[in-house]
């Protein structure tokens, strides 16, 4: 069955309610929650759960949503208990892994066939770090007209579309107007122009035939 996801639901939900379905020491399992569990390279939620705090979410095959607490608690199967995520963290990373799919965008506008996706990389409440393997090297002006290009699509505006697979629920999309879907598990701003103005900076490079790139909100 697995915990009920209530990100996706909303992903602007900042409080819930919940049963607690299994509490071993640190490890809290709830039947529902809006503590998005680290997957596609986005990290973790963190937050309250009661008084108990927590500092990292993660899910199992079967989506149970484990809160991992700061310290042992006393939570019971059955009991009732109220959510809290850190929402200012998790509102800079979802508006940080919306402007990672745009630069993504961008960047095969740009180059073409000569640059791919190398992993899904990671994004938290800093910075998005994603790498593409590349034999073009991303120097500074390039990544000027880049980030350029970037800000000028989410200045414009638009909605941000997620959705499940119907026959896999746990399966999801992202999309926005002019560009094909992509798969992405994530939470996502409902609009572009919530993500405000972004930086576009190289990062240190991870190997022969790859480039990183690091985003930042302004
Ligand atoms: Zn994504």
């Amino acid at each position: 069955m697995g915990t009920e996801t209530l990100f996706w639901k909303d992903p602007y939900m900042k409080e819930f309610e919940a049963g607690v379905v299994s509490a071993n020491g640190r490890e809290v399992v709830l039947d529902r929650t809006c503590f998005f569990p680290q997957g596609g390279g986005q990290v973790g939620d963190s937050g309250f759960l009661n008084d108990e705090k927590v500092v990292d979410t993660r899910k199992d095959e079967n989506y149970n949503v484990t809160h991992f607490l700061e310290r042992e608690s006393s939570f019971k199967v059955g009991e009732a208990v109220k959510g809290k995520i850190d929402w200012e963290r998790r509102y800079r990373i979802m508006k940080l892994h919306s402007a990672a799919h745009v630069v993504y965008y961008i960047l095969m506008d740009v180059f073409g066939e000569k640059c791919k996706l190398a992993s899904s990389g990671i994004v938290n409440e800093k910075k998005d770090i994603t790498d593409y393997l590349t034999d073009s090297s991303f120097e500074r002006e390039k990544l000027k007209v880049i980030g350029g290009k970037a800000n000028e699509l989410i200045k414009k505006g638009g909605e941000i579309r997620t959705w499940s697979d119907e026959q896999k629920p746990n399966y999801r999309f992202w999309e926005i107007d002019g560009f094909p879907k992509m798969p992405c598990g994530g939470t996502h701003p409902r609009r572009l122009e919530e993500i405000g103005e972004i930086m576009v900076q190289r990062g240190k490079k991870p190997g022969a035939g790859k480039e990183r790139i690091e985003i930042l909100l302004r």
